[in-house]
């Protein structure tokens, strides 16, 4: 039986993966400091035979006892309130946590594969974005403690590859929504879900003009997936390209959940990305993979999951 680790594993995406190489027939090793995961996420996974958790901070050296075939590094705050409140962890975890993990990889001759973002191509000023883009970040902007550390993360992965000849795989996720989202953790899904649920007004930033392309969790892991099975060491964009403005996911989502609440408007925080939209080209030539959920079918599903969550999680704070 192949084991995994998956960092991150309380996380939304990570919770996921968990279920997927469950269902794959692989062992799991599921690591978390819970900074802002939740346990409840993966409850339903504790009592199986092949999978165990382990509540640790990847920034601190990793121990894991036997054999490791391949790890799923997916340890970091994603949301933009998140890595604000802690950016010190944040760096951290990017950069000593990605190099625990590719310490362990090369220790134990597994495969790593490492969660990337679109963030690493900043503001960007080629549209849409691919792999040979080098990006538009501001290092020293308040979205830099993410961004950075995922460069950085990127820069050492490559590193070990070429150095130590360790088998690395980079995706960089495109913005992805489903269930198990924090409803608080201040991404636009969640946030324009949770107030509809709660009766208040939809909270764009700016205008509501800068563009997203939302991808549905399932598509992501099965991007996932492929990539880690490929020989395909250099990063590979994984994301659904169609794209939209906030303005226009704020009036779908009120559709959606037939809210009577309107739109008001804050101020848009500093260096937030004018537009994102991924190139897939090559996902779909070295993986054969392009999304399969259209954003009406995975809105859908994915409030129903937080209409069907009990009231009190609707109000619960952040982290
Ligand atoms: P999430 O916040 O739901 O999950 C992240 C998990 O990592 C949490 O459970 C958290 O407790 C854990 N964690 C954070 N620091 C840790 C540490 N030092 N040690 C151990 N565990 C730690 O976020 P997510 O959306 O599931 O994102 C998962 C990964 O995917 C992140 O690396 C993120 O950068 C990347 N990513 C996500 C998206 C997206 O749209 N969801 C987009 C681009 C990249
Ligand atoms: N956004 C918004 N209202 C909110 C939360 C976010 O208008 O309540 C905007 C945000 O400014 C950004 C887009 O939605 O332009 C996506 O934000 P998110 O935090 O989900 O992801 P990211 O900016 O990292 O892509």
């Amino acid at each position: 039986m192949k084991r995994v680790l998956i960092t991150g594993a309380a996380g939304f995406l990570g919770s996921h993966l968990c279920d997927r190489f469950i269902k794959e027939g692989y062992y799991v090793i599921a690591m978390d400091n819970l900074v802002t995961g939740d346990l409840r996420n993966i409850e339903h996974l504790r009592s199986n035979p092949n999978f165990e958790f382990i509540h640790h901070d990847i920034s601190k050296h990793i121990v894991i006892d036997g054999e490791l075939h391949y790890i799923l590094n997916f340890a970091s705050p994603a949301s933009p309130i998140d890595y604000l409140k802690i950016p010190i962890q944040t760096l951290k975890v990017g950069s000593l946590g990605t190099h625990n993990c590719l310490g362990l990889a090369r220790a134990k001759g597994a495969r790593i594969l490492v969660a990337s973002t679109s963030e690493v191509y900043g503001d960007p000023l080629v549209h849409p974005q691919n792999e040979d883009y080098w990006g538009h970040v501001n290092p020293v902007g308040y979205r830099g403690c993410y961004d950075e550390a995922k460069r950085f993360q990127e820069a050492i992965t490559m590193a070990y590859h070429r150095h130590h000849n360790v088998e690395t795989r980079i995706v960089r996720i495109f913005n992805t929504y489903g269930p198990r989202m924090r409803l608080n953790d201040g991404r636009v899904l969640p946030a324009f879900i949770g107030q509809a649920l709660r009766g208040e007004d939809l909270t764009v930033f700016g205008d509501g003009s800068q563009t997203r392309s939302f991808c549905y969790v399932d598509d992501l892991v099965e991007g996932i997936y492929r990539l880690l099975l490929s020989d395909h060491a250099m990063p590979v964009n994984v994301g659904n390209p169609a794209e939209i403005t906030i303005g226009e996911f704020a009036e779908e989502i009120i559709k959606l959940t037939g809210t009577t609440q309107k739109v008001i408007y804050k101020p848009l925080p500093q260096d937030d990305p004018k537009q994102r939209q991924p190139d897939i080209t090559l996902a779909k030539e070295v993986l054969g993979w392009e999304p399969k959920v259209s954003r009406a079918e995975g809105l859908k599903i994915t409030y129903d999951y937080f209409k069907n969550l009990p009231e009190d999680r609707l109000y619960e704070e952040t982290h």
